[in-house]
């Protein structure tokens, strides 16, 4: 099938190398040359704009940083929906606010256009290997419909409800796992000051009730004083930002969501914003002068 694919950044491109390895045709749109160059090379073509996407493909794919993006590429200017005949299909990867799926959503509609937001957990090494875990919202029918070309990036692929379900989801997520940084980065402090080494902890504990996909990952990171991205702090702050607008939105409350994001804007601030979210460590070691790692 042809497939146009807009925003080709850390994982835009190996899920599009993945897309291509599995026979299908890319036409691919970055505002980044040298992102599109990289793809065409592995045998995409390169388009104008996202309007020439949509008008070449019955199916565009978006994976860009945030909600503006989505809704500059998809309703504005040589956006997609300028070039979109009625029946396109849009799946939207890229993380954003859930009522920002529903307002483009429904933006699509009004043009025949049927959309899915399908964002995705797993990060660049997941992205490669095509084992992403992908939640979606939308409708059953177009679900079944882009099904497979979603297998080809990822093992998991969940429809959770109707537009923004997907995102909700992935808000979820990144609470989850963000307070779960934060636990890690404070216990593994607290072992070292107290005299115990941080490296003895994980391998104790990581098998009982404590051990987390979170820990696996993570801890070998801060006990090297590794915080090479990975997640950037940035993006984090990011999903934060659209998960506590979304909390407050529905009446839900997330005090240790807000204290975390505090902790990611102080690192912040810092300049530390470009590195891995293991970077929660740092703010640990300023607050008690203890580093986890040597
Ligand atoms: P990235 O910053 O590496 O890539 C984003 C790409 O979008 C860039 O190439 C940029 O040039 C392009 N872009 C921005 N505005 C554009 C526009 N108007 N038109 C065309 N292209 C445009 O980001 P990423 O790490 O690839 O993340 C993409 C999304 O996936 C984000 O929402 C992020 O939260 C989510 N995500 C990232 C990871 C990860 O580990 N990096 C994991 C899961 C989910």
């Amino acid at each position: 099938m042809k497939i146009g694919f807009i925003g080709l950044g850390i994982m835009g491109k190996p899920m599009v190398m993945n897309l291509l390895k599995a026979g299908h045709e890319i036409l691919a749109f970055d505002i980044i040359k040298e992102n599109v160059d990289i793809v065409v090379k592995a045998g995409a073509k390169a388009a104008e704009s996202p309007a020439q996407v949509a008008k070449d493909c019955p199916l565009v794919i978006t994976m860009l940083p945030n909600s503006p993006h989505v809704k500059t590429v998809v309703m504005g200017k040589n956006g997609v929906l300028e070039g979109a005949k009625p029946g396109l299909k849009l799946i939207d990867m890229s993380s954003i606010a859930p009522l920002a799926s529903q307002e483009i959503a429904k933006a699509c509609k009004e043009k025949g256009v049927r959309m899915l937001d399908a964002p995705v957990s797993g990060g660049e090494p997941k992205a490669m290997d095509g084992t992403l875990s992908i939640m979606c919202g939308g409708d059953q029918d177009l679900f079944n419909e882009v099904k497979p070309v979603l297998e080809i990036m990822g093992n998991s692929v969940v429809l959770c409800g109707t537009n923004g379900a997907g995102n909700t989801t992935k808000l979820a997520n990144q609470i989850i796992v963000a307070g779960n940084i934060a636990v890690l980065a404070e216990a593994l402090t607290l072992a070292k000051k107290a005299g115990v080494d941080p490296q003895t902890v994980f391998e104790a504990i990581k098998g009982g009730l404590a051990g987390s996909t979170v820990m696996n990952a993570k801890a070998p990171m801060m006990i090297a004083s590794n915080f090479k991205p990975g997640f950037k702090i940035d993006l984090h702050i990011k999903d934060l930002n659209n998960a506590i607008d979304t909390a407050h939105g529905v009446g839900s409350p997330v005090p240790i969501t807000v204290m975390v994001q505090e902790m990611f804007e102080n690192l912040h601030f810092e300049g530390k914003g470009q590195h891995d979210h293991s970077g929660l460590a740092e703010y640990y070691a300023k607050i008690s002068g203890t580093k986890i790692g040597d």
